[in-house]
């Protein structure tokens, strides 16, 4: 489990959203319900913070400056890498590469694998996967003429477990799975799928995207090769995120992009690569957004990730509880492991509508494929409309939503 953290506050929902001060705002003359949590989530003070001050006291670049801006922003840019690894509880912090978010991460990976995979080489995956965890594998494919497997869900969007063991052969070379699905909420056993693949020495990398908010991760009990996730949907600003991977293979693997600050030598006929993670690291990166993500971790184990998650869980039960009894809806996504995601979609009314006549009242949720088309054909919709929770939720929000679904039904008829 992650470190254990001191001076851990009491849960309490009201004083926790007075931290975020995006919350207390009308919207069309109402008061907002944010529930588009799992496209992004909304910045805590602490966090907005972090960045004024950077950008107030020590703006300057990092690494290459001997003067002391410089160092101070290069401490707090690697004092960040320090909190991801004990966030991760990563045994390094060699193994923290900071990137854009999962996206990039991702890309990241599947271009170094591209460098070692073959023709009729094969990449697993699984049919809930979000487009950045399909679209990279299958550039891989098409530059190597690697073959993508897809491991089937369920009625209820759970994995099915023997048809994933049945896909896996010599001739899988690599493996990536969602650790909770954006449209449907599912989470994988991760554990066991990474034992299953490294009896197979498959490596695996975990798309963490939609785990990282919710679910305490430690990527050396898992084992993982690879975990990604974004800042963005962790209370972090956009434009930020990390790839933690086993040092042995970030060492083995090419970098991604050529630069600055990825080198340690450079003349016209060869350059000397830096060591990881900075082989990875080319360019002037997002320092601000890597220090407002040190804040977004701090701040959220001042609250603690369990206290968080037991919270959210308590409004998805809730959530599902009222939704069940609205005649017109149907969940999208009901698997036994779920994180804090409703999928629905109602009779007779497009999700797209749902989408904007819920804003009329206030209520933010996300209507579309949710970046997971496969997922919307396995369920024979078009969309979804999706509410998602986050530590600064409540019971009254929930009730909010389905009162505003009820209207949309009345309306409509
Ligand atoms: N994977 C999953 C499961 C996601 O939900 C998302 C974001 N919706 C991503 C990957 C991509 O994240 P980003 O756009 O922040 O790179």
């Amino acid at each position: 489990m992650n470190k254990a953290v001191e001076n851990i506050r009491p849960y309490d929902v009201d004083s926790i959203r007075q931290d975020f001060p995006v919350l207390h705002q009308q919207v069309h003359g109402k008061p907002l319900v944010y529930l588009d949590n799992a496209a992004t989530s909304q910045k805590p003070k602490a966090v907005i913070d972090s960045l004024v001050h950077y950008y107030q006291n020590d703006n300057a670049n990092i690494h290459r400056g001997v003067h002391t801006l410089s160092e101070r922003a290069t401490l707090s840019y690697e004092n960040s890498r320090k909190k991801v690894q004990c966030f991760l509880n990563a045994a390094s912090e060699k193994e923290i590469v900071f990137t854009r978010g999962a996206t990039e991460a991702i890309n990241l990976v599947a271009n170094a694998y591209a460098q070692t995979l073959k023709a009729n080489d094969e990449v697993l995956i699984t049919a809930m996967e979000h487009h950045s965890n399909i679209v990279p594998w299958q550039m891989l494919c098409e530059k190597t003429g690697a073959i993508l497997k897809v491991a089937p869900i369920n009625e209820q969007g759970e994995l099915i477990l023997d048809q994933f063991e049945a896909l896996i052969s010599k001739k899988t070379k690599f493996a990536a799975i969602s650790h909770m699905s954006n449209a449907l909420g599912s989470i994988n056993p991760i554990k066991q799928l990474i034992d299953l693949l490294h009896q197979h020495d498959i490596p695996v990398l975990i798309d963490g995207a939609q785990a990282i908010p919710h679910i305490a991760v430690d990527v050396q009990a898992l084992g993982c090769d690879f975990y990604v996730f974004s800042g963005h949907k962790l209370y972090a600003p956009t434009g930020i995120g990390a790839l933690y991977g086993k040092l042995e293979l970030l060492e083995k693997m090419a970098p991604y992009q050529g630069g600055g600050d990825m080198i340690s030598v450079v003349t016209f006929d060869k350059t000397v690569y830096s060591k990881v993670p900075y082989k990875f690291e080319a360019g002037t990166p997002n320092i601000a957004g890597t220090i407002g993500l040190g804040a977004a971790l701090d701040y959220v184990n001042s609250i603690g990730l369990d206290a968080i998650a037991a919270h959210e869980d308590s409004l998805l039960v809730y959530a599902t509880e009222q939704a069940k009894r609205i005649d017109k809806l149907r969940i999208i996504g009901t698997a036994k492991q779920k994180g804090a995601i409703l999928s629905f979609v109602l009779d007779g009314i497009h999700p797209h509508d749902i989408g904007t006549m819920m804003d009329h009242q206030g209520i933010a949720i996300r209507a579309g494929h949710h970046c997971a088309m496969p997922v919307m054909d396995f369920f024979a919709v078009p969309a979804t409309a999706r509410a998602s929770f986050a530590m600064y939720n409540t019971h009254q929000e929930v009730d909010a939503l389905m009162a505003g679904i009820e209207n949309l039904i009345e309306m409509f008829g």
